[in-house]
């Protein structure tokens, strides 16, 4: 296939993402495209190779100067013709340009929106001399009101498809809602626009939410423990960031502050020194981060709660572009819930309150759920997804928190709801059903049948109970004030005896060590040889300061990584790493291949090219011939090795989740996979010890001998592990 073929040419890359290969047909078939796809998830890909598989020239609109430039610097050094065109060029220089693609020498060009309004007819008419393609309209939202980021001169835009009704548009961005993408479609006058969705789950971040005491502290354990690594900490005012920053360099750590308050001169500096990894940690009030698509930020902490879901997930999404492990942190305290209460309310504008209110209290619930954070995310986006996901602080630190049959507790709680009319909020039906002598409560209250009959519990425990029971959707909240209402299904466990199970009530509070695991680097990562990683990223820091580029556009991490677990000998190896397009293999492969052979040499390895080249042995045969017990099991692998999680992967490929983990065991043995991604050190003891004492019993015996609270596939996993090949 062609699209393919060109995507390994000049990018190096050997598979598409998903959705890229049927959005380039799309727009290949001149159909008018809106797509939408997660931060990082490749959408320049959609438009830059139908621009290579065209006669002319593509137009691509984006809004910000400086990611223009890096886009337009990082296809330049994978051999495609792109430029942008922008008040940052001279005059003379902008001549010479549009004389290049008058000779149809250019196959890319980027321009700003207000590109069209100045001269607005001769710009126009002058692309008209040209064999326009395909206009790209990149962060298309930014046409809509109904957007969080509107700007007036993407209005200009809707004059395209009047000018040039015979060329198609695609329009892409990470953040549409609804209203949003009705209103692209009708501002960009879209032609039978075909809509592409994909999944907005960014399975390489690791969600972590802690409570805020003692945060400095965590942050500095949490930054300390990724020293060599980039990253953001989000602050609530210009004055913290200072404040933060100063205390973190402090600390020996590179942190730089940004915000609106500090002069244009100082920030570009700042956003430019981040982006060349001369600063590690950008410390920022929200205004860091749109100009910037550095693929290699490792986390994102928030040292305060965001104002709404969308801003965290946008914020934490500029965490791992490249696709490897990376962390979201938040801090959250209610406290800090109350003090954005007065922030979002917007002076005079009672509705707009109402819904910012509303937002707040969503990300307060959140905080505050004890159910897999991404399904909570993916949920609130309306895309189906049931954790646990493996790599959030809930199902990292629930896997061993047993379930037991709640359903008297529910009753209790719901009871109570009914007692109250259905007119008050969790603090008070806390109190109320504890019995409390508060004066808060109403007299008439204190007479009702189930006015104390929950004084067995404490408070955090019955708080903890609600919140399962929300998360379960027995019980809502509603409104400003969050009041209590019993859904269907909480009434048929009232009325038609539903049973409830909830986990056991354990302390958020984790201690040293569990910390320390949910900070540090994803254990998958650490296959690959560190010492040769570090030396390659030497390496590549040394080649972009020659060519004043930032690292991250002369490689991405990913491809380090992959030159540091299969030892490329020569440059037929190296082009089965992904980065590697042809060019590239001309330009830096020498010098790469030099340290790897040095290294390997010194150090006695030898290549494994082998296996990434059986990983990535020709897709198409192998899904049409996929019966194959072994094949089958590579293609899970394959994916998981991706960062897609067991629930992601069974759906992908129409399996059973148990048939999924089956799969990925087996790679356990071969020494692929880390046993810990399956099982706790603390029950793999048990089950090893398990196993000592019976010897090689059945399966079924080992289940029956170490009970509910162990799994097939746990159990499985430790049978693998003790058979590993060393
Ligand atoms: P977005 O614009 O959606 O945020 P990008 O287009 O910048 O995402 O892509 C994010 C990263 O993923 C880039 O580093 C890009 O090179 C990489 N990428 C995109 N498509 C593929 C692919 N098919 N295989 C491997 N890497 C890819
Ligand atoms: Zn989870």
């Amino acid at each position: 296939m062609k699209a393919l073929s060109l995507l390994k040419k000049y990018f190096g890359f050997e598979n598409f993402r998903p959705l890229q290969e049927e959005i380039i047909n799309a727009v290949i078939d001149k159909k008018d495209c809106l797509v939408l796809m997660p931060t990082g998830g490749g959408k320049s890909l959609c438009y830059q190779i139908p621009a290579l598989l065209s006669e002319g020239i593509t137009v691509v609109i984006s809004p910000l100067i400086a990611l223009m430039k890096d886009q337009v610097d990082a296809l330049r050094l994978n051999g495609v013709s792109a430029a942008f065109l922008n008040s940052s060029l001279d005059k003379s220089a902008q001549d010479s340009l549009m004389a290049e693609m008058k000779e149809n020498k250019i196959k890319l060009i980027y321009i700003a929106p207000e590109r069209l309004s100045s001269g607005l007819t001769t710009f126009i008419s002058f692309l008209k001399t040209l064999n326009v393609s395909l206009f790209a309209i990149d962060e298309a939202h930014c046409i809509s009101h109904w957007g969080h980021d509107f700007r007036p001169d993407y209005l200009l835009l809707s004059i395209l498809k009047e000018k040039f009704p015979h060329v198609p548009i695609i329009a892409l961005t990470a953040t549409a809602d609804k209203l949003t993408r009705g209103d692209i479609i009708e501002k960009l006058n879209l032609k039978k626009p075909q809509l592409f969705i994909s999944s907005f789950n960014r399975s390489n971040i690791r969600y972590i939410i802690e409570e805020k005491d003692d945060h400095y502290n965590k942050i500095l354990e949490f930054v300390k423990s990724h020293i060599d690594e980039s990253g953001i900490i989000y602050c609530l005012s210009r004055n913290n960031t200072e404040e933060l920053a100063e205390k973190l360099v402090g600390n020996g750590c590179h942190a730089a502050a940004y915000h609106a308050g500090l002069s244009p001169d100082v920030r570009n500096k700042r956003q430019e020194q981040f982006k060349r990894d001369e600063i590690k940690i950008i410390v920022a009030t929200i205004a860091f981060g749109m100009g910037i698509d550095k693929s290699n930020v490792r986390y994102v902490i928030h040292s305060n709660v965001p104002k709404n879901i969308e801003g965290y997930y946008q914020e934490t999404g500029r965490a791992g572009r490249d696709g490897l492990p990376s962390h979201a942190l938040l801090f959250y305290s209610t406290s800090d819930i109350l003090k954005l209460k007065s922030f979002v309310s917007v002076d005079g504008n009672p509705e707009q309150t109402k819904i910012m209110l509303k937002k707040l209290n969503q990300m307060a619930d959140f905080c505050s759920s004890y159910s897999c954070r991404r399904e909570f995310l993916l949920n609130y986006f309306d895309e189906k997804f049931s954790g646990p996901c493996g790599n959030c602080d809930i199902c990292l630190g629930s896997i061993s928190i047993p379930l037991f049959d709640g359903t008297i507790i529910a009753q209790k709680a719901l009871s109570a709801i009914v007692r109250l009319k259905e007119r008050f909020g969790i603090a008070y039906t806390i109190n109320f059903l504890k019995g409390s002598d508060s004066k808060k409560i109403y007299d008439e209250h204190r007479f009702l049948p189930t006015f104390g009959k929950g004084s067995e519990f404490s408070g955090d425990e019955w708080r903890n109970y609600f919140r399962q029971l929300i998360d379960q959707r027995f019980i809502e909240q509603q409104g400003e004030f969050s009041i209590l209402r019993i859904t269907e299904k909480g009434r048929d466990v009232l009325y038609k005896d539903l049973k409830v199970m909830l986990k056991e009530f354990k302390d958020k509070k984790i201690n040293k060590k569990e910390r320390k695991d949910r900070y540090a680097v994803n254990p998958d990562s650490e296959n690959y040889n560190v010492e040769l990683f570090e030396l390659l990223r030497q390496l590549r820091l040394r080649l972009a300061q020659a060519d004043n580029l930032p690292s991250y556009i002369i490689f991405p991490d990913s491809t380090l990584v992959e030159l540091a677990t299969f030892f490329p000998m020569n440059k037929t190896d190296l082009q089965h790493i992904s980065g590697f397009g042809q060019i590239k293999i001309g330009k830096y492969g020498e010098e790469f291949l030099s340290v790897i052979l040095n290294f390997c040499q010194k150090h006695n390895l030898q290549t494994k090219i082998n296996e990434k080249i059986k990983l990535h042995s020709p897709k198409v045969v192998r899904i049409q011939h996929s019966k194959n017990s072994s094949d089958t099991k590579t293609e899970s692998f394959e994916l998981f090795k991706k960062g897609m999680t067991v629930p992601e992967i069974a759906m992908q490929r129409k399996l059973n989740e148990n048939t999924v983990i089956d799969h990925l065991i087996h790679f356990i043995v071969t020494g692929d996979i880390n046993v810990l991604k399956f099982i706790s050190k603390e029950k793999l003891e048990t089950v090893n010890k398990a196993i000592d004492e019976h010897g090689g019993v059945k399966l079924s015996l080992l289940k029956e001998k170490l009970g509910d609270k162990f799994t097939y596939p746990e159990i499985k996993a430790v049978l693998n592990y003790r058979n590993r090949k060393m």
